[in-house]
């Protein structure tokens, strides 16, 4: 089943030219709210700005862009290969720090220099710094650099991360077709009679298989188990009759994400089973709710409007209390961030931003529905990046 040379090519990496021109808009950034360095540790901004998916650990990848000029990427020696490849490309300059050193110390020693060369020492060093650099490694900074000014790095990486570029949506679609993949070979197999760990295992295969470098997730919630949106598969059974709710998704090796949901009916193998007319009343008011949220995506409107139109149509079926959740997240190289679609959220969507939609019913006791696309606001309105199939499927 898992035909791996036919298996789809997957990008590895965003062309360097899309990497040069982020760090230019940070640096613009940096200028508009007259910062002089940006300080990122290993996270998701480092890998926005370098594509570099950087360990985490007590040796500190520490990525500097100043307000101006060339970047400064300070590797430990062990992890400096792929850095070195960037840095060749002329994305950075490359400081490759030894056992004994100390990429905190190295910094502040060139900042304090910089400052002493171009006379400026009256006006204090500003920093941004990124959400997730460890507060030890920002103790040491501070240490170093006492007099500095010292700013969270959100208002300047957020902005550039909510808007995707066509590299970005390129890539967001690309993993978005694959995961579609998977969901079309799902359908195929037996689920009557199987675990529900069993079938995810299928679906993290196949996602790899399909380009996913890891898996992030692979809900399998099968019967009343459905009616638990995050529900993690376990030793269930899984009966003919059932709705089983999937909803899988990881990052491609670009970084760009997939997530996707799919509620089928299970038939069983002699295919004997028919949904009840409260499964299929459920099924409709949500495939009716994702699609009419949908239609609604456009430049302008806001993110809890969006909410509000998938809940309206799920209140007006009789079932507003068991959508249980937001209409959406954001998705990019972090598979939940801004805008989230919730109430309360007066963010205006715009070109270019993408979300997830994925409205859902949840009947305790009973069983549950989510269906969910990821879509990408255009100047038109929305198009979606999963196209998978979303009439009711009966599986075996
Ligand atoms: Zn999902
Ligand atoms: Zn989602």
């Amino acid at each position: 089943m898992m035909d791996s040379e036919t298996a789809m090519e997957v990008t590895a990496r965003l062309p360097l030219a899309e990497y040069a021109a982020r760090i230019k808009r940070a640096q613009a950034g940096l200028q508009a709210q007259n910062v002089d360095y940006l300080l990122l540790a290993p996270s998701s901004d480092l890998r926005y700005l370098t594509g570099l998916d950087a360990r985490v650990s007590e040796r500190l990848n520490l990525f500097v862009v100043p307000r101006e000029g060339k970047p400064a990427f300070y590797a430990p020696a062990l992890e400096a290969m792929e850095p070195a490849a960037l840095a060749q490309d002329g994305l950075f300059n490359l400081i490759v720090w030894q056992e004994d050193e100390d990429a905190t110390a190295l910094f502040a020693r060139a900042a304090l220099r910089r400052e002493t060369d171009s006379g400026n020492q009256q006006t204090p060093i500003s920093l941004a710094v990124g959400e997730q650099m460890w507060a030890g490694f920002l103790l040491r900074l501070q240490q170093q650099l006492p007099h500095a000014i010292w700013y969270p790095a959100l208002p300047i990486t957020g902005p550039l991360r909510l808007i995707k570029t066509a590299a970005e949506i390129a890539a967001l679609a690309e993993i978005g077709a694959a995961a579609d993949e998977v969901f079309a070979r799902l359908i195929t197999i037996q689920f009557s009679g199987r675990k529900e760990l069993e079938i995810a295992d299928v679906i993290n295969h196949m996602l790899r298989d399909r380009g996913h470098q890891n898996v992030k997730f692979a809900i399998v919630a099968s019967g009343p188990n459905g009616a638990s949106p995050h529900h993690t598969a376990g030793e269930r059974v899984i009966q003919a009759g059932d709705f089983v709710v999937l909803d899988f998704g990881g990052p491609g090796f670009h970084g760009y994400g997939s997530d996707i949901s799919r509620t089928v009916f299970v038939a069983g193998a002699a295919e004997g089973f028919e949904p009840t007319p409260e499964q299929i009343k459920v099924y409709t008011t949500v495939f009716e709710a994702q699609e009419l949220a949908f239609e609604a995506v456009r430049p302008g409107v806001t993110a809890q409007e969006l909410d509000r139109v998938a809940r309206d149509h799920i209140a007006a079926a009789g079932y507003g209390p068991a959508f249980l959740h937001r209409l959406g997240h954001g998705i990019g190289l972090d598979g939940h961030e801004p805008p989230y679609l919730v109430q309360g959220n007066v963010q205006e969507i715009s070109a270019g931003m993408a979300f997830s939609d994925e409205p859902g019913i949840y009947l305790a006791g009973h069983f549950g529905v989510r269906i969910e696309d990821i879509v990408v606001c255009e100047a038109s309105g929305g198009r979606r990046l999963n196209n998978a199939a979303r009439e009711l499927i009966r599986v075996k």
